[in-house]
């Protein structure tokens, strides 16, 4: 039995991850929950499973929340965060699932290591910005970090037993998003709502622009570097529009190994969730003859410069990282609430990562500032 953790209770991946808690109640409990926006999705999850600890977003929702549950602890904010991720400290046999969008994932990723205990990330942000970090800590601390990014998830099914001295090089694919039929120019006019309809995933808002953009591409070439420690000269991507082969891994022998699966999310989520052993999910199975359909596209940093600005911002590494993200962050917000057009977006990043002055191994408060001036100034223009 494992106690799980789980940040993000009410996103995407969250709720894909109750699905699996509720199928498999003999192997996992889950005892400590997260929300931030959505409150009522947020008493309905705890109403169902009642967890012993809930953490919302500030300290009105908490006394909404204690009304409901006087015999629940319930906490809010960064803080709260913090506390759900160290909760039972002593407790071994425990995930933390990290599900949580953006770089708040970051702080309490690191608490949960300090007390060294396991972590099923699918918050990427965390090693977007803090990937240094994490790095750092794994020479000190003894904690799994298991993948739950579809990509990730596969190479590391791939990777499994085989030595990195091996691997030529991994090759992570990108469906190319809502607007992947368009050229630049076609880009220009584009709405909230067609960019909101991915062609193969159902995803949270931000990850969902940040596919259209290819930024999402961008962050899971860091994420894969500090994953499986390779360097980026290593990681290629490839545009594969039907989303089935999830990634491959090309070695020096001349083998290309490939995961291929229908893309839903619930099959990487149980895959580290029941690590070593595999569970049947409700997926269904899997016809060889779509294969014969599937495409592979050379990867077009024109047509997606933010590939482009992820992989410049890793090479130039420390804080230019957090710029990006910070800046990406508040790009996609201010494109959802029809602030700003889609390609406005590039243009914020690209014109705060050419402003920065990089600080080569940012801490933590350091990441926490640089990130509330950057987003402070973005959202100052636009205000
Ligand atoms: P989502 O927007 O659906 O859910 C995000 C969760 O984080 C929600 O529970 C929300 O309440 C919480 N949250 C948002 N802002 C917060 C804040 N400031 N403080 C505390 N909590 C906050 O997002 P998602 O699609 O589930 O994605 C979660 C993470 O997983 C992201 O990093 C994303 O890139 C990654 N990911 C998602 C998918 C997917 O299929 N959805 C696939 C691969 C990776
Ligand atoms: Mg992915």
């Amino acid at each position: 039995m494992k106690n799980i953790y789980l940040l993000g209770a009410t996103g995407s991946i969250g709720e894909q991850t109750l699905d699996i808690i509720e199928k498999q109640r003999d192997d996992f409990k889950l005892i400590g929950i997260s929300g931030y926006s959505n409150f009522d999705k947020l008493v309905e999850i705890t109403r169902k499973f009642l967890p012993e600890i809930v953490v919302v977003k500030d300290k009105f929702d908490k006394e909404k929340l204690v009304k409901l549950f006087p015999t629940i602890k319930v906490e809010f904010g960064r803080q709260g965060l913090k506390t759900l991720a160290t909760y039972h400290k002593e407790d071994q046999d425990a995930y933390l699932i990290n599900a949580l969008v953006g770089m708040v994932g970051l702080e309490p990723t690191i608490e949960a290591i300090k007390i060294e205990r396991d972590i099923l990330l699918a918050n990427k942000e965390t090693l977007v910005v803090g990937g240094h970090l994490v790095s750092l800590l794994k020479k000190q601390y003894q904690f799994k970090l298991y993948p739950i990014d579809s990509e990730h998830n596969a190479l590391w099914q791939l990777m499994n037993h085989e030595n990195t001295k091996d691997i030529k090089r991994l090759i992570i694919t990108a469906s190319g998003g809502s607007f992947r039929g368009l050229s630049r120019d076609e880009l220009k006019n584009v709405s909230v709502s067609d960019a909101l309809k991915h062609p193969n995933w159902s995803m949270g808002n931000k990850i969902t622009i940040d596919s259209a953009t290819m930024m999402n591409k961008g962050f899971e070439v860091i994420e894969a570097c500090y994953l499986f420690d390779l360097d980026i000269d290593k990681v290629d991507t490839v545009i594969h529009k039907e989303s089935m082969v999830h990634s491959l891994v090309e070695f020096n022998d001349g083998s290309i190994l490939a995961h291929v699966s229908h893309p839903d999310m619930h099959l990487p989520i149980s895959y580290a969730m029941n690590y070593p052993n595999r569970k049947v999910t409700h997926i269904k199975p899997f016809d060889l003859m779509l294969l014969n359909n599937v495409s592979f596209q050379t990867m077009d940093l024109e047509r997606y410069p933010c590939l482009n600005f992820a992989i410049n911002a890793f090479k130039i590494g420390g804080s230019m990282r957090t710029v990006l993200n910070a800046a990406n962050e508040a790009a996609v917000d201010l494109f959802l609430s029809g602030k700003i057009k889609f390609l406005d977006i590039e243009t914020i990043i690209e014109e705060a990562m050419r402003k920065h002055q990089v600080i080569d191994f940012p801490s933590l408060e350091e990441i926490y500032e640089l990130d509330s001036t950057i987003k402070e100034e973005i959202y100052k223009k636009f205000r």
